[in-house]
């Protein structure tokens, strides 16, 4: 049979919501013209109930949350426990497409900022649905929750008790004494109680669906909700016990449900009926339940499995149960159902409650193109477009063609004012190959991959000049003494060059380890060419085509950099305006964003500031892949910091990476480290070089290690230096940034850059990076930062100009 002629045979309730759509077309478009007046009228005329305003007050939300039932109290509270995850598992993650150089395409799941969530609360209250609604609301991000709930006269007036105590379980606030299609058009047009919602959801009675079909277009609205209804796929294993209470269940929500018995077997066909005409007799809603059952309700009977399924899916049921053999095997297969139960002990009473799953499931038919309800209700992807001038220009010959094809001149000419016939391109990264089709390969250079064509390389000017206060380097050279065990022990490795060196670099490892205490040990440890390979590394397994990272601007350069240059999406999330972050706002951001990676430099270069613990926890809590915590300057910091260390054994994700460039006065040997859960190490080696770390680092960082403390001992000097810089800017009635690294942003200055080259002039090179109108100064020798200050005071008093702001 095909499945329109399947389609057709089997039985369903129909959703007429005709005659309700005449009776509440002129109730929407009272409320849209008179607002609360209205809503206040029609909740007087169908519920019985005179309110001046429909906002419930939040005392009898807070009354009834302490007069909730404890059992039923904590079941909703397991249920809420159940769902939230299982949506926060729905969240989209954004991508960033790149189109060629210089263009890409980033898609960003943004909230709906207000949703309005209806509850129906008529005969019977439904607390779960304040739950299944409301929390993917939550999860989604979205700020304004409001619920409607009609008002009842045996509840004073409010909505019913059980139904308030769940809102308040879930911290809603704003909840209204509304029902019907009044609730609908009110959060459609908002009123003077209640301001109008971007997305309204819930199910609700004939006049409720009427009035979201309606409104739709207004307002977001999710599906439509009909009858209920339950498809059960059963074959000779089944129990008609389990078939027959599973069916009268479904029955009980109302006399239009379908139930449809789906089986391979005869007998069992018999034996679930016998059980069926049995439970529906001694059933509570007796009535509602034969009326089902015997009205849109039926058995078919079935060849084998493969029909039982064809059957199912042209009906495209709400609910599906499979109750036979390998029916995990047989769940994987089916194509339209809201829901999917598996095996004797998954029945559908478990996923209206408790399963995790949401139970606002499509019905009549309309499985076959809507989902049940999500996260993605309460959410957009928007495209956000980024192009060159250059892949502009790529991209124009194609537009030209479109252009002229549509008859859109006006179209053609808004690329062409930008990107002219023959312009000479801007080197930014737009791959003169692609500009010009057709262009030679000597003409176009090295054939370099399209996204880092153009780019220019990394780095920091390299200047001869006496006092060198760019690059973080610790000023103090190793004392002599270390640099003799620094050549013996690499004279020593040189006996052994023929051969490759340690690839795992065990016994580095164990030292590093033992440095880091917190109870690490080698195997937790990884060590690379500077911390620079470590976040190579990092990036190559976990980021790479079609992920994303994270970080916090401004922060390390190489972070957005080494991103690119393994192909993982740079999504920029952005620091306070005291550079620091703030727990709640970093955690939206990584729900929102979903990368694979979160990097959190702290302390943070080049701002100098470090994090609480408590954010990096909140990210570790909510980010879905990893957290690199970048601590290049943890030696530096003030008491008290902290480190990240100390979260290593309760978030296998989580990666902590370091750095003897810094504090270990190392920075020319290049030695990065990191630790991690041993997994995490486990997977960097499926893409470290083979014996990345040679004999003569090995050996070099170990000798540095065994005398740690002798070059920790520059430390505390440069610290106090550091701050003893912060107090002299601020003095000086410049901006100084708290700083727990070896370096201090300073500024505000109206040019920069002038003050930058005013520096130069005296012969001092400090960074000219961070935000506009901000230099970062790394802390020298005592003699370094005299000539520093000597040199600002002149260029900040003399005619140079940079002014402070
Ligand atoms: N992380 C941060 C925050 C840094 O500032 C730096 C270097 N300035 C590094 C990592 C890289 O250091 P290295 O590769 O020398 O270990």
């Amino acid at each position: 049979m095909t499945r329109e002629k399947l389609a057709g045979v089997l039985p369903r309730a129909a959703l007429d919501t005709g005659v309700a759509m005449a009776q509440i077309r002129p109730v929407c478009e009272d409320v849209r013209e008179r607002g609360a007046a209205a809503v206040r009228e029609y909740t007087a005329r169908f519920d019985g109930v005179d309110l001046p305003t429909s906002r419930v007050p939040a005392q009898a939300l807070a009354d009834a949350l302490a007069g909730l039932d404890p059992t039923l109290q904590a079941a909703l509270e397991e249920m809420a426990r159940r769902v939230r995850p299982v949506h926060e598992a729905q969240r989209p993650a954004g991508h960033v497409t790149r189109i060629g150089a210089g263009a890409q395409v980033t898609e960003r799941y943004v909230p709906v900022d207000r949703a309005g969530v209806y509850v129906p609360g008529g005969l019977v209250p439904l607390p779960s649905s304040a739950i299944m609604n409301v929390i993917p609301a939550q999860v989604a991000g979205v700020r304004q929750i409001a619920v409607a709930s009609p008002p009842r006269p045996d509840s004073g007036g409010l909505p019913a008790p059980a139904i308030l105590a769940a809102c308040a379980l879930l911290g809603i606030d704003e909840v209204h004494a509304v029902g019907g299609a009044q609730a609908v058009a009110m959060f459609a047009y908002g009123t003077a109680d209640c301001a109008l919602v971007d997305v309204v959801t819930g199910p609700g009675n004939a006049y409720v669906t009427a009035a979201k079909r309606l409104l739709a277009g207004t307002v977001g609205v999710d599906a439509e909700a009909g009858p209920t209804e339950i498809a059960i796929i059963a074959d000779h294993t089944a129990r008609s016990r389990f078939l027959a209470a599973d069916l009268v269940a479904q029955a009980e929500h109302g006399p239009l449900a379908s139930c449809l018995l789906i089986t391979t077997d005869p007998a069992l066909a018999e034996r679930t009926e016998a059980e069926l005409a049995a439970q529906a007799a001694s059933a509570r809603h007796r009535d509602t339940v034969q009326a089902a059952l015997s009205g849109q309700s039926a058995c078919v009977l079935v060849d084998d499995t493969e029909a039982a399924l064809a059957v199912s899916d042209a009906w495209a049921p709400e609910h599906l149960e499979i109750q036979a053999e390998d029916a995990a095997g047989l769940a994987a297969r089916v194509r339209n159902a809201g829901a999917v139960f598996v095996g004797p002990y998954a029945p559908v009473s478990l996923g209206d409650y408790l399963a995790g799953s949401n139970h606002v499931l499509p019905t009549g038919g309309t499985a076959r193109h809507t989902a049940g309800l999500s996260v993605l209700a309460f959410l957009r992807g928007i495209h956000v477009v980024e192009c060159s001038a250059a892949a502009l220009a790529a991209a124009a010959p194609h537009i030209d063609a479109l252009g002229a094809a549509e008859d859109l001149a006006a179209h053609v000419a808004a690329v062409r004012v930008r990107v002219p016939h023959g312009q000479q391109l801007p080197a930014d990264g737009g791959g003169s190959a692609s500009a010009r089709p057709g262009a030679g390969q000597s003409a176009a250079g090295p054939p370099i991959r399209p996204d880092l064509a153009g780019r220019s390389p990394y780095g920091a000017p390299q200047l001869d000049v006496p006092v060198r206060l760019n690059t973080n380097e610790n000023p103090y050279p190793p004392p002599p003494a270390l640099v003799r065990e620094i050549a013996d022990a690499v004279a020593a490795a040189a006996g052994s060059l023929n051969r490759y060196p340690d690839r795992d670099a065990m016994a580095l490892r164990a030292d590093l380890a033992a440095y880091l205490g917190n109870g690490l040990t080698a195997p937790q440890v990884w060590a690379a060419n500077g911390s620079n390979e470590i976040i190579q590394q990092l990036l190559q397994v976990f980021g790479g085509p079609g992920r994303s990272a994270l970080g916090f601007e401004p922060s390390y350069a190489m972070h957005p950099l080494i991103a690119r240059a393994t192909g993982t999406g740079w999504i920029r999330g952005a620091r306070d305006a005291d550079f620091g972050l703030d727990a709640g706002r970093t955690v939206a951001a990584v729900r929102e964003h979903r990368p694979d990676l979160v990097f959190l430099t702290s302390p943070n270069n080049p701002t100098g500031t470090a994090l609480p613990l408590a954010v990096i926890e909140a990210v570790c809590e909510a980010a879905p892949g990893m957290v690199v915590v970048d601590e290049a300057y943890a030696e530096f910091a003030r008491e008290g910091a902290g480190t990240a260390l100390e979260l290593l054994p309760r978030y296998p994700r989580l990666v902590v990476t370091r750095t003897m460039s810094k504090a270990f006065a190392l920075a020319g040997a290049r030695v990065g480290y990191l630790a991690a859960d041993p997994a995490v190490i486990d997977a960097l080696l499926l893409v470290r070089l083979p014996y990345h770390l040679s004999a003569q680092t090995q050996a070099t960082a170990r000798a540095a290690l065994a005398h740690a403390p002798d070059l920790l001992a520059t430390v505390a000097d440069l610290r106090a230096a550091r701050d003893g810089l912060v107090g002299w800017l601020r003095g000086r009635g410049l901006a100084a940034a708290d700083s727990d690294a070896n370096f201090v942003l300073f500024g505000e200055f109206g040019d920069s850059h002038a003050v930058w080259q005013g520096l130069l002039d005296h012969g001092v090179l400090v960074r000219e990076v961070g935000p506009p109108g901000w230099l970062r100064v790394s802390i020298g020798t005592p003699a370094e930062m005299g000539a520093f200050r000597d040199a600002l005071a002149e260029v900040l008093d003399g005619a140079q100009g940079g002014a402070a702001r």
